[in-house]
């Protein structure tokens, strides 16, 4: 089964839920960039949470979140957009941290307090927004919660999971948000609060294999839903051959020459997915006489 966003209203459409399965997804970020499980963690979060905000976009938008702590894996960057494509890497991928005192993956441990959680909206044809909160974790779904109600002004609950197997691929991956929207009465609200109280660990339930309905399910209870709609999500940059020979046309035409004459190609690595593309001599050359 692919990976999918589900979203839906419940409790008589007071409440807003996206739910999200990314197991697939997540592996595929583990493999391209070659994370070790502490890392895998810590970014298979962060594009969880890069999925759920995107949720929203609509059309050509999209959205960017960087993660900066002062801890071993460097700064976490992950984009997502509309379509449920998401990208992302991290500073420090081959981070395997201890586990923690709850026998847990060490996402603290590895994003690092003190630090900031920033994220930027693109909105097509319109302005950008740009958000940014001090992180107060570091475990990342606290600090999305937090950053949604301080920047976004809107109180939410954002889980988010991945578990990793004893040979590093991962697991399972998942999450969710809940929103309350603007005429949620007391009752639902307290009734959501109990709801997830109930709940148990949600990495356990990501770890059971359910579908995203029979998460949401579990989420906000039986027949107490309406979905609105779902996409797949899925690891996918949208670098090529191309755009990074675009990128080579503004690079100055004596470090092209030196790559011509010196290292005759050139290699460059997408940052975002790991993917390689070669540049042959022929091609800079070409480059190099368009600049002209
Ligand atoms: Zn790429």
């Amino acid at each position: 089964m692919s990976d999918t966003l589900m979203k839906a209203l419940a409790f008589d459409n007071q409440v807003r839920v996206f739910v999200i399965t990314a197991t697939d997804t997540i592996e595929e970020a583990r493999r391209r960039h070659d994370t070790w499980h502490t890392a895998t963690a810590a970014l298979g979060r962060t594009l969880v949470a890069t999925a759920l905000l995107s949720a929203n976009l609509k059309g050509e938008d999209t959205l960017s979140v960087e993660v900066k702590g002062n801890g071993p894996i460097g700064s976490i960057h992950a984009d997502g957009s509309p379509n449920g494509y998401i990208r992302g890497f991290v500073g420090n991928p081959h981070l395997a941290l201890e586990l923690n005192e709850a026998g847990k993956l060490d996402v603290s441990g590895a994003v690092g307090l003190p630090g900031t959680l920033s994220v930027r909206k693109h909105i097509h044809g319109g302005e950008p927004f740009s958000g940014q909160v001090a992180l107060i974790s570091g475990e990342l779904g606290e600090d999305f919660t937090y950053y949604m109600a301080v920047s976004e002004q809107t109180p939410s609950a954002i889980g988010l999971s991945v578990l990793i197997n004893p040979d590093e691929s991962v697991k399972a991956a998942g999450g969710f948000m809940i929103q309350m929207l603007p005429d949620a009465t007391e009752e639902t609200i307290v009734a959501v609060e109990n709801q997830l109280a109930s709940l148990g660990r949600f990495s356990d339930l990501i770890d059971l294999g359910l579908t995203p309905e029979e998460l949401l399910s579990k989420l906000v209870g039986e027949d107490n839903y309406k979905i609105l709609a779902q996409n797949d999500i899925q690891f996918n940059c949208h670098c090529s051959h191309e755009y990074y020979g675009e990128q080579l046309t503004r690079i100055q035409a004596e470090d092209l020459t030196a790559m011509i004459e010196e290292d005759h190609g050139a290699e460059i690595i997408c940052h975002y997915c790991n993917e390689k593309y070669h540049y042959s001599e022929e091609e800079l050359v070409a480059i190099l006489a368009s600049k002209a």
